[in-house]
């Protein structure tokens, strides 16, 4: 399908072909749904909020509820306040959430709403709460949206009712999947640590069938755990992109010491967020089932070096995630010769840079912030890599270039797992071993000459 894509790159400014990004109400959305018996509201039109909700079900195979101010002709000429106070009482008076997390749409945006006017002058049920974060989808991507629906999260509930801050500490765990979120929560309970994961979308978009519908199933943070977020000791943001604006929301409120580290993709990822949490405590010993992992990853890690050793790896994705990972890969000893997000960022290049520039990867590797998919094709297309990292939409190269695509990211609308298994922590960077591993060597498999042709790698 993108046979015809073209080696010659030409500067593009106003056009942008095959986006490594989407919009910003989906991450706010998918935020949202990380709060215990919330529903998310999309203020605009149903257009829009049909495709944040299909984008969310296609990614979790989950049905993701979400309810719309529905705007027609008439919200846009005379903006959507009325919409929006109509459309918060039915929906609390129908669907009974406890709480509604409202995101702004390019049009409402552009209309120029002001929610918090809004949402005041309606008449809602007392024991209901509203929240709402500005979304325009011309700026960021669903990173940023992400973030500012969590940052909304602590600007509108966090409190700070005691004298002396507990022992909990605040984790934002970012734009990744439930799974993920299981995982670190998994790592926090071998810590024994008093945590408050927010959002925690574990339970929630990967809830078990039990036969029936639950509008609300049992996972998220409860309303009463975002409100205390007010009295922990600190906030451990993962992936600044998408968490660090929650973080520093809490320390300019409320004083609650912020630390953001790397997304804990990979070994040495997963080793600081861990040595952090640590250091919190003033603990100095990792639980055995902790130490095992990590040594199990390390003895793997060693097994499978030679297949890694100068591999070429092209990665796209979310800044946060795609950080992390490049760490990873340099480690595993791979080139991540093309590294690409759609989200705009100059200190996202200034990171990968600094990366390269400490393995002596500069002169050969790129890295590229606010770009599309048709740059990464040209680039391939100019200097080949073996395997490529990212979302489904890395499958059309994948399919042009004869190139193994693992899928790692968001969002993964062609295959299945990603719900159940995780990315992070010392099992997850166990799995994408075995996941770039089978790729490299299924490829091998299907092209190596017949002598080559073995049972053992
Ligand atoms: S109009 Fe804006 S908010 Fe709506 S789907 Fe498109 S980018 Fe997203």
């Amino acid at each position: 399908m993108l046979d015809y894509t073209t080696k010659e790159i030409k500067e593009r400014s106003a056009l942008v072909v095959n986006p490594a990004k989407t919009c910003q109400p989906i991450g706010a959305m998918y935020a949202a749904l990380g709060i215990n018996k919330c529903l998310p509201h999309s203020h605009g039109s149903q257009g829009c909020c049909s495709y944040h909700r299909m984008h969310l079900t296609r990614h979790y195979r989950d049905p993701i509820a979400a309810s719309t101010s529905s705007f027609t002709e008439g919200a846009c000429v005379f903006g959507g306040k009325s919409n929006l106070s109509k459309g918060l009482q039915t929906v609390f008076s129908v669907y009974n959430p406890d709480i509604v997390a409202v995101n702004t749409t390019c049009l409402s945006e552009t209309i120029g709403d002001d929610l918090t006017e809004i949402i005041k002058s309606t008449d809602l049920p007392e024991d209901k709460v509203v929240i709402y974060a500005n979304t325009p989808s011309y700026t960021g991507s669903h990173v940023t949206g992400f973030s500012n629906m969590t940052k909304a999260m602590v600007s509108s509930l966090a409190e700070k009712v005691l004298e002396t801050p507990t022992t909990t500490v605040n984790v934002i765990p970012g734009y990744v999947e439930p799974s993920d979120m299981t995982e670190i929560k998994k790592m926090l309970k071998l810590l024994d640590m008093p945590s408050i994961m927010f959002p925690d979308t574990s339970g929630v978009v990967n809830a078990p069938n039990k036969g029936k519908y639950e509008m609300y199933p049992e996972g998220g943070v409860t309303i009463d755990e975002l409100k205390a977020t007010g009295d922990s000791v600190a906030t451990v943001a993962l992936g600044s992109f998408a968490s660090e604006a929650a973080a520093f929301e809490l320390e300019k409120k409320f004083d609650v010491e912020p630390y953001v580290l790397k997304t804990p993709i990979g070994i040495k990822a997963t080793d600081e967020f861990l040595m952090t949490l640590l250091s919190l405590t003033g603990d100095v010993f990792i639980p055995e089932e902790l130490e095992v992992e990590r040594g199990q990853l390390l003895d793997v890690m060693i097994d499978v070096h030679h297949h890694y050793h100068g591999k070429k790896v092209a990665i796209f994705g979310d800044p946060d995630i795609i950080i992390a990972l490049t760490e990873f890969v340099i480690d595993l000893g791979m080139i991540p010769k093309y590294v690409i997000t759609g989200t705009p960022g100059k200190r996202f290049e200034r990171e990968i840079n600094e990366m390269f520039k400490a393995h002596g990867l500069e002169d050969e590797c790129i890295v590229k912030a606010e770009e599309d998919l048709m740059t990464l094709h040209q680039l391939i297309k100019n200097e080949p890599v073996d395997i490529l990292i990212g979302n489904t939409y890395g499958k059309y190269i994948a399919r042009a270039e004869d190139i193994p695509l693992v899928r790692v990211g968001f969002p993964i609308l062609d295959r299945v797992g990603h719900s159940y298994f995780p990315t992070v922590g010392y099992k997850g960077a166990l799995r994408l071993i075995e996941k770039i591993s089978t790729a490299i060597l299924d490829k091998y498999d299907r092209i190596c000459p017949e002598e080559d042709f073995e049972l053992t790698m």
